[in-house]
């Protein structure tokens, strides 16, 4: 497949250092060669060479001033990536280890995700390498706002509407649309995960985790498993972490794990999840305070981890639910959760197992449920608060609720489905890959070039 071939390597000349935009680029033209093959029409309208090309770009300075009244600088980047199925939607996410390349390959893994929610959404991601940890509120409001300053001229509830991801939670949501307010004077839905007060969604905040548990019942449910009395690991200690263990707990599995970047935890009687919500919901502070009322609790620090890998991985159980970050799980981690017994693999995070842990987990045929697929839940709970947003209504839980487990069914017989169509019936990394892709490719050749 030359097309194939070719379009990788110019990718690997032109972005030397975008080694994870090009880790996610890779993983979905593989997977199109069957398509290509059956399909070549959409050789002809250059998709290939399109889909992985953004849009728009948008690279700006952040000048804040922090509490000691020194002046900072950060970089601030927006990709618009693909609007074939509608306004870019995507997160923003603030961490140190931010780079364009970062931005790029989370925007090209959203066009898919959104995709694949089956709403009229396109694909973006922005963020900045700012670092929000030890940061005061104030100088936290004052980021978001110079952030905003910039941002606000590239956004609106139809044309890019952003949303919170690593490090952008309610706080900088709150503080983000503060500031596109007084700058623009309209009151309008051009964020999400908006606070509950005003124009945010019930039910936004848990979707992520929420629909990452329902995507893993629904992979279980077609092998004829369940998710109650299973031993659960999950990572990361963030909002998609909470609400995995949350719903982990509500369907009488025993998520016994959390990890942040200090540390990984393991409470194997089910981790305390009102604890766990009070240290990083509230005080913000590190999980090794959790052994204080917990002293039964193991607390593993991040400096003693295996070299190959992340302690996390190496605790025992049935199910595995990454919802850290992008590469968190090695190949030697996939060969000790497969040697552990895990036959079930939710992503909740974008990207957490490096590509030779995928092809680990596609071989042992285990149910393993990729980020693009699994985690959509977050930004298809995005779309039903534009949606209220936009006929200034606020549903009951019940309701979303209700809309999040239907998508996130739908998407798992899509992927399902579509991997059977091309004779892999378990590898949902095909059928995501090729079922998103060709949702958006149909509309991009429809739209013309
Ligand atoms: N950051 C989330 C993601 O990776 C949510 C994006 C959104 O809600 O727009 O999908």
């Amino acid at each position: 497949m030359p097309y194939v071939h070719d379009t990788l390597e110019a990718l690997r000349r032109s972005s030397p250092a975008q080694t994870e935009f090009y880790q996610a680029a890779e993983e979905v033209l593989e997977c199109l060669r069957p398509l290509f093959e059956r399909s070549p029409h959409y050789l002809d309208h250059g998709i290939i060479e399109r889909i992985v090309e953004p849009e728009r770009q948008i690279m700006f300075r952040v000048c804040w001033t922090d509490d000691a009244g020194k002046v900072k600088v950060n970089k601030g980047y927006r990709v618009q990536f693909n609007s074939a199925l509608g306004p870019y939607k995507g997160g923003l996410r603030f961490h140190p280890s931010v780079t364009s390349g970062t931005i790029k390959f989370l925007g090209f893994e959203q066009i898919f995700k959104n995709a694949l929610t089956g709403l009229p959404i396109g694909g973006g991601k922005g963020g900045s390498d700012f670092d929000p940890k030890g940061r005061s509120d104030g100088e936290i409001m004052r980021f978001c706002q110079a952030f905003m300053s910039e941002l606000h001229r590239h956004i609106g509830p139809t044309t890019d509407v952003p949303a919170g991801d690593i490090g952008v939670g309610a706080r900088e949501i709150g503080f983000l649309y503060g500031q596109y307010k007084r700058l623009t004077g309209r009151y309008e839905g051009v964020l999400t995960g908006k606070s509950l007060n005003w124009g945010g969604s019930l039910g936004r905040k848990e979707a992520t985790g929420y629909g990452a548990v329902y995507f893993a019942e629904n992979m279980l449910e077609a092998r004829g498993e369940t998710l109650a009395g299973k031993t659960c690991l999950v990572s990361g200690a963030g909002n998609v972490a909470l609400y995995t263990i949350e719903k982990l707990h509500e369907l009488g599995a025993i998520p016994v794990s959390c990890s942040d970047s200090r540390g990984t935890l393991h409470d194997p009687r089910g981790v305390d999840l009102a604890l766990l919500k009070e240290l990083k919901e509230v005080k913000r502070v590190s999980l090794e305070a959790y052994r204080e009322t917990h002293p039964e609790a193991r607390y593993l620090p991040a400096s003693d981890y295996p070299a190959d890998g992340h302690a996390v991985w190496r605790l025992e159980g049935d199910v595995a639910f990454p919802c850290a970050t992008q590469n968190e799980l090695t190949e030697a981690d996939a060969e000790t959760l497969l040697g552990n017994g895990v036959t079930c693999i939710s992503e909740g995070a974008n990207m957490p197992s490096t590509a030779a842990a995928v092809d680990r987990f596609l071989a042992a045929r285990v149910a393993y449920g990729p980020g693009k697929a699994a985690n959509a839940g977050g930004v298809a709970t995005s779309q039903l608060e534009m949606a209220q947003n936009s006929s200034m209504q606020q549903w009951p839980l019940e309701k979303v609720d209700e809309k999040l487990k239907a998508i996130m069914a739908n998407i798992h017989r899509q992927c399902a489905e579509t991997a059977a169509e091309f004779g892999d019936p378990t590898n949902l990394v095909l059928g995501a890959n090729i079922a998103g892709f060709r949702k958006v490719a149909d509309a991009m050749i429809e739209q013309g070039v």
